[in-house]
């Protein structure tokens, strides 16, 4: 007889992810939480507030530097309130060092990307929302793997003070600088995760030492079209910049190219942007992949400037055209110089201002719809 137990209890019960929240961390907390956070710590109130002066105000994150906290609970305070939420695996830099790609691993070990871009007029750090993402565009990489979890307000906060730092103290090519932009354009769909999303937002304009004080119209929140959440978004008093994937002026391309147009259409979400324009009083983006003869036909552009035009042309909407980004095992490509050309131009004709995006990054895959994560 063996001895050997055939139904082994494995010692340690192997966490889905999802199930164990990430730890808790200052930027997850409300005022009232921070009071009681403090009292936990046996601390008083004003302990907090420091240790957000240091946070937000200086982007510092190391406790030796906290002079003003007693040296005695400095660790333990700082760990208590700062716990590492965002672990370096790995960074790769393109644009003679002014596009920087990090690979985080966070508490649970799921994988995500940050992406921060320095322009002579601006700095921008584009985040993600999502480990993974459920949308399953076909043509974007995150979409490929399916949504791993939601990340918290703290783990999308904490890659823009990661940024914010770094421009501050000089480690990005040419010299140093202020952080100015932030956009939910990496991996992840931010609607989904709406509530983390917002929280992450409030905190990114708030003042310091509650925030980090940046100007709302220079966060860009770009969605699929999750109608529901892009009005209760144009409600919150938050003008963000909204920016709608539509990727096709037509349900019966826009349905294959991004799925969830069979739950809101192309009409659907066109008019959910308007509201959020009219409300807000922002102009809103429409984000359009150019992928040769897929969605670039000269038609296709009629028509979009046909859809977008039936909200009148008050300056409610621009359209950004992002030249494909090839992603592995794909067999789309990028659309021909002279389509994309045509394509600006009737738009154009039609009185809508467009913009063809840039592709920085596109050799580290740190470009727009390249973030995988895959190690
Ligand atoms: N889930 C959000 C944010 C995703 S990434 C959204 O869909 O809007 C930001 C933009 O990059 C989106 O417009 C997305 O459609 C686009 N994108 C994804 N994959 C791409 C690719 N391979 N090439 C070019 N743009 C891509």
């Amino acid at each position: 007889m063996s001895s050997v137990n055939p139904n082994p209890l494995p010692l340690v019960f192997e966490q889905k992810r999802g199930r164990v929240k990430p730890p808790r961390h200052l930027a997850d907390l409300s005022a009232d939480e921070r009071t009681a956070a403090a009292e936990a710590m046996g601390e008083p109130a004003y302990r907090v507030k420091q240790v957000a002066q240091h946070y937000y105000g200086r982007l510092e994150r190391d406790p030796a530097a906290m002079t003003d906290l007693p040296a005695a609970s400095r660790d333990r305070i700082v760990e208590h309130l700062l716990p590492t939420l965002l672990n370096p695996v790995r960074t790769m830099e393109a644009d003679k060092g002014t596009t920087v790609k990090s690979l985080w691993k966070l508490f649970d070990g799921a994988l995500v990307e940050s992406v921060l871009m320095r322009y002579t007029d601006r700095a921008t750090i584009c985040v993600s929302s999502q480990a993974g993402c459920g949308m399953a565009c076909p043509f974007c990489a995150t979409g490929q793997g399916g949504l791993e979890r939601n990340m918290s307000t703290a783990e999308i906060v904490d890659q823009v003070v990661d940024a914010a730092g770094r421009m501050a103290r000089g480690e990005v090519a040419g010299g140093p600088g202020r952080l100015s932009n932030v956009v939910f354009m990496g991996m992840g769909e931010p609607m989904a995760n709406y509530k983390a999303v917002i929280g992450a937002v409030r905190r990114m304009v708030a003042p310091a030492p509650d925030g980090l004080g940046m100007s709302a119209r220079n966060i860009t929140v770009s969605t699929v079209g999750l109608v529901p959440r892009m009005k209760q978004l144009a409600d919150e008093g938050i003008p963000v910049t909204l920016a709608l994937s539509l990727h096709a002026p037509d349900d019966e391309l826009r349905n294959e190219l991004v799925p969830i147009n069979t739950r809101w259409s192309v009409a659907e979400a066109v008019e959910a942007a308007w509201e959020y324009a009219q409300k807000t009083k922002r102009r809103v983006s429409i984000e359009y992949a150019m992928i040769k003869d897929i969605n670039d036909q000269a038609w296709r552009a009629d028509l979009l400037g046909d859809v977008l035009q039936s909200y009148g042309d008050w300056g409610w909407v621009h359209v950004n055209l992002i030249p494909l980004n090839p992603t592995p095992g794909s067999m789309w490509t990028a659309s021909r110089p002279e389509d994309e050309r045509e394509f600006v131009r009737r738009l154009i004709a039609k009185g809508i201002p467009t913009t063809v995006r840039d592709t920085r990054g596109s050799d580290i895959d740190g470009a727009c719809g390249q973030l995988a994560a895959a190690e």
